[in-house]
């Protein structure tokens, strides 16, 4: 088991990829914080754990916080409930991320207005920044760990009338190589991911025309799956990993290598 004894706290691990990273992390071993805005949806993710739905029902634990990850007092309490409950935090995924502001919001630079701008940044790049600047005082005290966070395809790449969403994730992407930096002798890794378009609910709202656009962008030919994604952020938050820290990893069926 990767995560052996380990405690892993998971950001919107209520859907998506948040919950196959938190079904990966209870299957190799880890207890496992389950965190969301969405108690429903994390709630369901701690019943699977609890279950064995993970397919090993190897987890000696899963725990629900509701948090919105834009508050920095919800991530306070989030690693304050991991220390409680479990003893200590070791492993964390800042994956919580919206697309867009409002549902209108999908529109050229210019049309986009300061609210929506600030609802992605505060979602996504602020969201990340408290939860490190939380999560690795906690990782110190434990000894050292790992964190990866969600980036996207689109934090090295452009894309048409989503400006703040391609902003906070190139930021995403600087904010890991600065931390890296900031604790590469301290024991604490941290490393991004950047997935291509998975088949999760954030793609709900997009027509059949823009799913079809979407497949035809990997050359795989295919979306990927939230499993897919939620391996490769298991792998480098486990020892297997111990030489990687500041690193962007795609996961994403050959999008970038066009
Ligand atoms: P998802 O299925 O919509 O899951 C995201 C989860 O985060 C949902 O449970 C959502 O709750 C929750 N959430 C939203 N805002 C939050 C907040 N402020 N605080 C706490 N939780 C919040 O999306 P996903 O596709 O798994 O996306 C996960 C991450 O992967 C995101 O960072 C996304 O940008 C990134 N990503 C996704 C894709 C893709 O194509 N799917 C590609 C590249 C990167 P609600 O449902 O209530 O909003």
């Amino acid at each position: 088991m990767l995560l052996k004894d380990k405690v892993a706290l998971v950001t919107g691990a209520g859907s998506g990829i948040g919950r196959e990273v938190a079904l990966a992390f209870a299957r190799e071993g880890a207890c496992v914080v389950v965190a969301d805005v969405d108690a429903t949806g994390g709630e369901e993710t701690v019943a699977r754990i609890h279950a064995g739905a993970d397919g090993g029902g190897s987890s000696p634990g899963a725990l629900f916080v509701r948090m919105d990850v834009s508050d920095p007092a919800d991530h306070e309490a989030a690693v304050a409930s991991a220390v409680q409950r479990f003893g200590a935090l070791h492993v964390a995924c800042n994956n919580a991320g919206i697309a867009r502001g409002s549902p209108e919001a999908a529109v050229p630079l210019a049309q986009i207005s300061a609210r929506d701008w600030q609802r992605v940044i505060d979602v996504n790049l602020s969201g990340t920044f408290h939860g490190l600047r939380t999560q690795i005082p906690a990782l110190l005290a434990a000894g050292g760990g790992a964190i990866v966070n969600v980036a996207s395809v689109l934090g090295q790449v452009g894309n048409l009338s989503l400006s703040p969403y391609v902003a906070s994730k190139h930021g995403i992407v600087g904010l890991t190589r600065a931390a890296a930096l900031d604790y590469a002798q301290q024991g604490v890794r941290v490393n991004a991911v950047g997935p291509g378009y998975i088949d999760t609910p954030i793609l709900s709202a997009a027509s059949a025309e823009a799913r079809a656009r979407m497949v035809a962008q990997h050359p795989m030919g295919r979306l990927g799956g939230a499993g897919e994604i939620a391996e490769l952020v298991l792998w480098l938050c486990s020892e297997r990993a111990s030489f990687c820290t500041g690193g962007y990893y795609p996961a994403d069926g050959g999008f970038l290598a066009r």
